[in-house]
């Protein structure tokens, strides 16, 4: 066991910031997590954490480029016959007891998730839920790994199906849930008995390196689950050219995802890639239109609209086309934009400049294809701001029909059938998220059935449980998590073959 039984938390009557700091400083959140050790770079050289509601240094992690990630994989290599070979049972009661610390220590880690990537601290408090409600779900599916017995195909043999851990699993991991996304991934890796090394992203690693600290109160052995920050390429690649690592499992972009799967294929990895979205939501003429906002202005707004599933395209009927967009429209401009840790905010800041450029380049190519805008005038003058904005009348040939906004910015497209909607829905490379708003039952299961993606939303904005099975088809990826398919993932098969 570790020799920290208690980690210290600040007073609960700071303010959030200040909260998030003092964890930061008490937690000593500036080393990578490697073999059970907490390591700087060999270079010394940091990446610093800066508060994208303010522009402002909150931390700074160490930079690590490929020799520390290899000391990463020796570890988690070394570590994985003796964690793979404990009982389900007892893998179960380490991810229990990080879970309870995960409760122990709710309010730090949603202040630190709001600190560190801006969401409203509502929304952060959320995610740490998120968070340990994966913990709770793998601690108990590890005893789950079931195998099989089958009929032979000879009177004396025997057949059965063995489930056995994949071996080092590399995990990538994005900005935009920077503590559910490394949990999502880790709890069901660890319960299958694999070892894990964690690269999250350079934005946000301090949640990240909060669950290292987590991990190694509860008493995980050395080098079973390792964090390493710092440079993506020299890290990336360090983990998919190892032998070693025998998967990979990666949340983030479709551009980097495909790149990582070529680097991938020299030593065939097994692969869970959760890639971009663009969802559709669908709004049919017979749908329940106050619903209908209410859950477009949850899909659409959440975490500022950088979610993969967040509503990229709204796609409404001729029939009800006015009345929604005036209602949405209203809805979004009363929105307040500001800083996460204020009660009052609704939408946070986005993660860093280049996602502001990003999602100007996209407003005005919408522009420039009809669209109008119509947009609240109040943001903050500091940190990464853009205000909600809804668009109307632009082109399906606008950049953003295919691109992921990531922002708070809401196109909406009109059409006249349920043949156009679907077709619409349909008419992108992607496939991960998408929303249905109809009170025909009929209408519901044809457009559902029909829809080229992962996740179906009916009459709902928010899809998200720990036990169903999330991903996506076409470019959105491959795999799935959460629920049993999120363990059988982090599975191999064996099959054995038995004569009397
Ligand atoms: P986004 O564009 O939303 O930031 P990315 O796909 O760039 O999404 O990032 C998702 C994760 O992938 C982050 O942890 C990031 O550091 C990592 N990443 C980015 N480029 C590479 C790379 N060349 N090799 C490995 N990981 C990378």
């Amino acid at each position: 066991m570790s020799m920290i039984s208690c980690l210290p938390v600040s007073d609960p009557d700071c303010s959030g910031l200040d909260r998030a700091r003092a964890m930061i400083a008490a937690w000593q959140l500036d080393k990578a997590w490697i073999g059970g050790e907490w390591r700087g770079a060999d270079s010394r050289e940091e990446i610093v954490v800066i508060n994208p509601a303010t522009g402002k240094k909150i931390g700074a992690v160490p930079f690590l480029r490929t020799s520390e990630t290899r000391r990463a994989i020796d570890a988690a290599d070394a570590a994985f016959a003796g964690w793979a070979g404990l009982l389900a049972s007892e893998r179960a009661g380490f991810l229990k007891r990080w879970r309870d610390l995960m409760i122990d220590h709710q309010e730090d880690l949603a202040c630190l998730i709001t600190a560190e990537q801006g969401k409203p601290i509502d929304q952060a408090r959320r995610e740490v839920v998120g968070a340990i409600a994966y913990a709770e779900w793998y601690g108990e599916e590890a005893r789950r790994a079931y195998g099989q017995t089958m009929p032979a195909n000879q009177p004396d043999r025997r057949v059965i199906v063995q489930k056995h851990p994949v071996g080092v699993v590399a995990a990538i991991t994005p900005w935009n849930f920077p503590l559910t996304m490394v949990v999502r991934k880790c709890a069901p890796a660890l319960a299958a008995g694999c070892t894990v090394i964690v690269k999250p992203a350079e934005d946000t690693p301090l949640s990240a390196l909060a669950v290292a600290k987590l991990a190694e109160m509860a008493g995980f052995p050395k080098g079973v689950f390792n964090v390493v920050t710092g440079q993506p390429g020299p890290i990336g690649e360090a983990l998919t050219g190892d032998v070693r690592v025998r998967m990979l499992s990666f949340t983030g972009s479709t551009a980097i995802g495909k790149r990582l799967m070529v680097q991938c294929a020299e030593t065939v990895k097994k692969l869970s890639m959760e890639l971009g979205g663009n969802a559709p939501f669908i709004v049919f003429d017979d749908a329940d239109i106050d619903a209908a906002v209410a859950g477009a202005m949850i899909s659409k707004y959440r975490n500022a609209g950088q979610t993969c599933v967040c509503a990229n395209r709204i796609l409404v009927q001729d029939g009800v086309y006015d009345a929604f967009v005036a209602k949405f429209i209203a809805a979004s401009l009363a929105q307040k934009t500001g800083d996460g840790f204020d009660a009052q905010t609704d939408i946070g800041p986005l993660i860093n400049a280049r996602a502001i450029s990003k999602v100007e380049r996209l407003i005005t190519d919408a522009v420039a294809h009809g669209g109008v805008l119509h947009t609240a005038s109040n943001i903050p003058d500091q940190g990464f701001f853009i205000a909600p904005t809804v668009i109307t009348g632009l082109s399906t040939d606008a950049a953003c029909f295919n691109e992921e906004l990531f922002a708070p910015v809401a196109p909406i497209y009109r059409f006249a059938t349920e043949a156009d909607a679907i077709h619409l829905a349909n008419h992108v490379k992607t496939g991960l998220s998408s929303y249905i708003y109809s009170r025909d039952i009929g209408r519901i299961h044809r457009v559902a059935d029909a829809l080229d993606v992962g996740v179906v939303g009916i009459n709902d904005g928010t899809t998200s449980h720990e036990g169903a099975p999330f991903g996506g088809v076409k470019e959105s990826g491959q795999g799935r998590e959460g629920g049993h398919w999120g363990l059988e993932e982090y599975l191999e098969v064996k099959y054995l073959n038995i004569a009397l």
